[in-house]
């Protein structure tokens, strides 16, 4: 009956958190579950972690509140913190933690006496210029005056964000951020947690291993690098997005595919009709030659992807039949050759599930 499913393999999900804690033993996992677990599904994800993960992170305190409500009762931390003075009310209550970058924060708990304790992490930035505090003077400020506060916990965090970890062309800058992380750390004497590392430091910049880290996109199988996959990193990808061919073709040497004709056949073949689009979260930025796992496979794609179909040159001698399983990424497939193949990250392509796609959760394993 579904037309398109996203197939989400939880033990693949628990299996990468165990890798990546073999990587930093030492250091307590936080598994970033933002933007509904990367598009995987904020509470199945946090379910099938809650035992082996030491906190959670995401974006909006209302996913916060959804895993609260939901019975995870993990730490949970608020990555942006919050603004207004009624999210601290809120935070104090469900007893987030949150991260605290500004000093308009700092005022907004001060307004907030004889509340139960804040866990806060004061947030700098090390070069990012996103969120944080990025002079010493102003982190200083953050610090002695929460420090002062009946409702904060203490010893404080701290917390920073790596941008170039990835990035190659920019280790010096990289390096730069780690040094200024643990110079504020010691000269501010941030005794409480320390969190540093993400996807990319984790594998790849030891001096990145914080008692704290914070794992997204590795957690799901993915890869942060431009230059690898995810299994090539020893990950299993957690997701695998599959349809189903409606329809098949003769064409015609020289037949124009789908709108704009954007596709046209160089020689007789067969096209496939597959049923999904960007009305699912397939991207239609996906040029004509992505390739596409059709019974066990490779095969481009043709012509512009609709918001309900896409089109597959399956070959003059393809035997593929409507109904046949269809593939677009994930198991056999890795979704950051789509993602290249598209001028994006896979993060974005994960992250566009649309709610019309059938989820399915299973745990198959290694496999
Ligand atoms: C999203 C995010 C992470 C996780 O990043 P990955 O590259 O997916 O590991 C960690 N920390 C912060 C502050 C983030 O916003």
């Amino acid at each position: 009956m579904n037309f398109v499913t996203a197939c989400i393999d939880t033990k693949a999900l628990v299996r990468n958190l165990r890798t990546i804690r073999a990587r930093v033993p030492d250091s307590k996992l936080v598994a970033v579950v933002k933007a509904n677990a990367y598009g995987h599904g904020l509470y199945p994800v946090a379910q099938a972690l809650s035992q082996e993960a030491d906190a959670f992170a995401v974006s909006r305190i209302s996913e916060a509140l959804s895993l609260r409500n939901q019975g995870i009762d993990k730490p949970i931390v608020l990555l942006e913190g919050f603004y207004n003075d009624e999210d601290v009310e809120i935070i104090s209550r469900l007893d987030f933690y949150t991260a605290v970058h500004s000093l308009f924060q700092v005022e907004a708990i001060e307004r907030h006496p004889g509340i139960k304790p804040l866990h806060c992490w004061v947030q700098a930035d090390i070069g990012m210029h996103r969120l944080g505090a990025a002079q010493t003077g102003e982190l200083r400020e953050i610090k002695t005056r929460l420090e002062r506060l009946p409702q904060v916990y203490q010893p404080l965090g701290l917390i920073a964000h790596l941008s170039v970890a990835d990035t190659p062309a920019e280790q010096g800058y990289h390096e730069e951020q780690v040094k200024r992380f643990w110079q504020i750390a010691s000269e501010l004497e941030f005794t409480g947690d320390l969190s540093l590392g993400n996807s990319a430091g984790i594998l790849r910049w030891p001096d990145t291993h914080s008692p704290w880290v914070r794992p997204g996109i590795i957690l799901y199988g993915i890869s942060p690098f431009a230059d690898q996959t995810g299994e090539e990193l020893g990950l299993t990808p957690v997701m695998t997005l599959k349809s189903t061919l409606l329809t098949v073709h003769r064409l015609k040497k020289g037949a124009k595919v789908g709108y704009g004709a954007a596709f046209v056949a160089e020689r007789d073949t067969v096209l496939g009709v597959v049923a999904v689009g960007y009305g699912d979260g397939y991207p239609r930025t996906a040029p004509n030659g992505t390739p596409v796992l059709v019974g066990g496979r490779l095969v481009p794609s043709a012509g512009h992807v609709c918001m309900d179909m896409m089109f597959v040159d399956l070959g003059p001698e393809s035997r593929d039949r409507p109904g046949d399983e269809v593939i677009l990424w994930g198991r056999g497939l890795p979704v950051e050759k789509i993602a290249a193949a598209c001028g994006t990250i896979p993060y974005e392509l994960v992250c566009h599930i649309m709610p019309r796609v059938n989820v399915e959760f299973t745990a198959w394993g290694a496999g």
